[in-house]
């Protein structure tokens, strides 16, 4: 069976996209297949330096992973930095990243234009950190958003380039939606994606309270409305529906395309029943994860569990990858 792998970044509260893009297809896949979930603390390094909330956030974003249907019985849930193999192999692999490529990234130029006063090595080499975290369990699988695409791509080379050196140890990892296509959640203004630590007003977190949700959504960019029958959908519309899509019932969405299109649709009457499903989706998620997060004995039994079990299929792995590269001399 393939194996699966992913990881978040425990830089604040988590929001739809992360729920959409990632977290939803874990809660499939801990069915199907043997998966290792990984709290990234070790990649926020890179942009968060400051550490002294680190442990409060990963029991966070611990507990919100737990919320929304992560059962640490059934797969491997741990914090990277408990890993120490992972930066063995982040090294070995370093040494088959090309600069060129790693400049070239166009997460690498958000964070340059985002953080410019911080342009660390490490920002420049988050994408070899990121194959380094997939290969140590040699997963094939890795449930991720869009923006995660082109990071996946470079993880194959890297493994197509070790392959090429030492021998066949890894199996070429792809990125992996149920749904197929890999998912963008659109940000509420309609100007790039919802994220943890940019433009959190445009951003829905599973932990916004009711009345936040509210507010939010209905300062959602609209206009006055089409003004012909069967007109293409703005972009900051396309989103609206988008999101619909994710929480609403269908024959929702159909009423309002439906009215889009005989241009008599209301945007007002939209986002107030989008606000209305946009919180009995989050609200329950939001109190499940308050209450998890509030046990934080039982928080570390898990993390210690889930590393436990990352560590044995790390080490198994390095085991395979010194002998494949030679330097196992004695
Ligand atoms: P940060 O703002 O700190 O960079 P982030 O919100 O972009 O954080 P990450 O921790 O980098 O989140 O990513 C965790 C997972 O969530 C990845 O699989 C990523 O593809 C996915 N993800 C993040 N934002 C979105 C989004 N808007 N739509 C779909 N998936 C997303």
């Amino acid at each position: 069976k393939e194996i699966v792998m992913s990881g978040i970044r425990p830089t604040g509260f988590l929001h739809l996209g992360n729920y959409f893009g990632a977290l939803r297809n874990f809660v499939r896949m801990q069915d199907e297949y043997p998966c290792f979930f990984m709290l990234a603390d070790l990649h926020s390094l890179t942009t968060h330096p400051d550490t002294s909330q680190l442990k409060t956030n990963i029991h966070r974003v611990l507990a919100e992973h737990l919320a929304s249907g992560l059962d640490p019985e059934k797969c491997a849930l741990y914090c990277q930095s408990h890993i120490y193999e992972t930066s063995e192999l982040y090294l070995y692999l370093s040494t088959l990243s090309m600069v060129g490529e790693l400049e070239k990234t166009p997460t690498f130029k958000d964070k340059v234009r985002q953080h410019p006063q911080n342009v660390n090595a490490g920002l420049l080499t988050y994408p070899v950190l990121q194959a380094a975290d997939i290969l140590l369990h040699r997963a094939h699988l890795v449930p991720v958003g869009k923006d995660q695409e082109q990071h996946l791509e470079m993880a194959r080379n890297i493994v197509v380039r070790f392959q090429h050196r030492y021998g066949e140890v890894f199996p070429e990892p792809v990125a992996f939606n149920y749904g197929g296509e890999l998912i963008k959640v659109p940000s509420l203004d309609g100007a790039g994606k919802m994220s943890k630590s940019e433009n959190q007003y445009a951003t829905l977190y599973l932990s916004d309270t009711d009345d936040l949700i509210r507010k939010k959504v209905m300062k959602a960019t609209t206009d006055s409305g089409p003004t012909a029958p069967n007109s293409p959908k703005p972009d900051y519309i396309e989103n609206l529906f988008l999101l619909m899509k994710l929480v609403s019932a269908p024959d929702t969405v159909q009423k309002f395309e439906a009215d889009f299109n005989a241009c008599t649709i209301r945007y007002g009457d939209m986002k107030k029943q989008l606000a209305e499903d946009m919180v009995r989706f989050i609200a329950p998620i939001r109190e499940k994860a308050e209450a998890i997060q509030q046990d934080t004995e039982y928080l570390k039994k898990v993390m210690i569990q889930g590393a436990e079990k990352a560590r044995a299929s790390a080490q198994a792995t390095m085991q395979v990858v010194r002998q494949a590269m030679g330097l196992n001399y004695y």
